[in-house]
């Protein structure tokens, strides 16, 4: 007898012999098997001597893939878009949509060893570059509510990887006095892919939402492999690799756990759990802000552009702090005057990614600071970015005073003092 998606098979290959469940495989060529600890494996059909039918799929009526088992945790999920939301087309050999997201649990049944998925939210399906600081406050709204509601242990959120540590980061700012964990996980492969990082991600997210890490965190791989995952500081994490499921690395700070489908080890401290409190929604954003890099050659001009239509302006500057100023063709010192003198808030940033600004070091770095920039040592630049619009979207701190103050406060952890170098 033929075996069929849903049938439990063995599979001999020239290599191996493999157990697991059948999958529908969209792939050409490609016989995909859900190993018992749900990683989807693709085999080529060119590589199988046989299949054994171990057992047929139970038939009946289609069962739900959430199953309550009020035994576990409860955690909600809000699913966003993104790859991990997606699989392939093979008409245009892109990914597009799940037409229903919630297939993701008919694909990933795992999490359902972990945790009881008590609700899913919608509120969009976007990849994250269409994203905007409206669908971070969308987001924040829905964990404030599930946060403080007794039942609900954590939330999980799934995203795209694009821009993924600008939700992070947004959702650090947003959400006030955070009470219980809230994770973030993607996955790099479409989740109907063979070798999906999705099964271990969100398996591992639903470890993170039920522990008593009380934090926005970033959940994916630690590594290529697919052995665990790190969870990590949303307001100090950055996508830095194009493809790899361990694209997301921490920076300027370790990571806060190692992360095992079935345990959690710390690595550093953490704000701890505490199911008395409520968070506080605090989601004001001014979107009249910019992100900006230095280079060489760069036109002053931008700094008048900037302070006619722009309240601040986050600026990726070199290492420890330096830009074209004096000894330059292109002075940028006159422009920034201006731009400052004009009420524009102007922030830098380390372009290096690691590292901190040090503008003391060389006296160009103490002009500029002598000016009125505020330089944000080891924050990343999209935080910066993210918190600059948080803060000037808050009347209570208006003058330039108050707004630095703020942008130097160490609000979630964006800021690392321990940092050596
Ligand atoms: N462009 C997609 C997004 O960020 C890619 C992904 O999900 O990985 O939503």
């Amino acid at each position: 007898m033929e075996a069929k998606p849903g049938d439990r098979v063995s599979i001999r290959t020239v290599h191996e012999t493999l157990e697991g469940t059948l999958v529908e495989s969209y792939e050409a060529g490609i016989v995909l098997l859900k190993l018992r600890n749900g990683y989807n494996f693709g085999i080529k059909k060119e590589d199988i001597v046989s299949i054994d039918l171990i057992g047929k799929k139970k038939e009946g009526k289609k069962k739900e893939a959430r199953k309550v088992n009020s035994k576990l945790p409860n955690v909600d999920v809000i699913i966003t878009g993104g790859t991990i939301s997606s699989r392939v087309d093979y008409q245009t050999g892109g990914v597009k949509w799940l037409t229903n997201p919630e297939e993701l649990f008919e694909l990933y049944p795992e999490i359902f060893e972990i945790c009881n998925v008590r609700k899913v939210e919608i509120p969009f399906m976007k990849a994250s570059e269409n994203m905007d600081y409206k669908d971070w406050q969308e987001i924040a709204k829905i964990c404030e509510k599930s946060l403080n509601d007794g039942d609900c242990e954590g939330v999980i959120i799934t995203h795209g990887t694009d821009f993924l540590h600008y939700t992070a980061a947004a959702l650090s700012f947003f959400l006030k006095d955070l009470n219980k964990p809230v994770v973030l996980t993607y996955s790099q492969r479409s989740s109907d892919r063979a070798s999906s990082d999705a099964a271990l991600n969100l398996q591992c997210a639903a470890r993170v939402a039920c522990s008593d890490i009380a934090e926005v965190v970033l959940v994916g791989h630690a590594s290529s492999n697919d052995d665990f995952c790190y969870a990590l500081r949303g307001s100090k994490v950055r996508k830095l690799h194009s493809s790899r499921r361990d694209a997301f690395k921490p920076v300027n700070t370790m990571a806060i756990a190692r992360v095992f489908p079935d345990r959690i080890e710390t690595i550093t401290g953490h704000r701890t759990r505490d199911d008395n409190k409520k968070v506080k929604l605090d989601d004001g954003f001014n979107d009249k802000i910019a992100l900006i890099k230095f280079y060489p050659g760069m036109d002053p001009e931008i700094f008048d552009f900037l302070s006619t239509r722009y309240h601040g302006v986050v600026i990726e500057v070199s290492g420890l702090g330096h830009l074209a100023i004096d000894e330059a063709r292109k002075n940028l010192l006159p422009a920034i005057k201006r731009a400052i003198d004009n009420g524009l808030i102007v922030c830098a940033a380390c372009q290096t990614v690691y590292g901190r600004l040090d503008p003391l070091v060389y006296s160009p770095g103490r002009k500029l600071m002598n000016y009125g920039i505020i330089f944000l040592g080891d924050m990343l630049a999209e935080t910066a970015y993210v918190k600059l619009g948080f803060v000037l979207g808050h009347r209570q701190w208006k003058t330039k005073e108050q707004i630095r103050e703020k942008m130097l406060e160490n609000i979630s952890g964006e800021f690392n003092n321990r940092l050596e170098g």
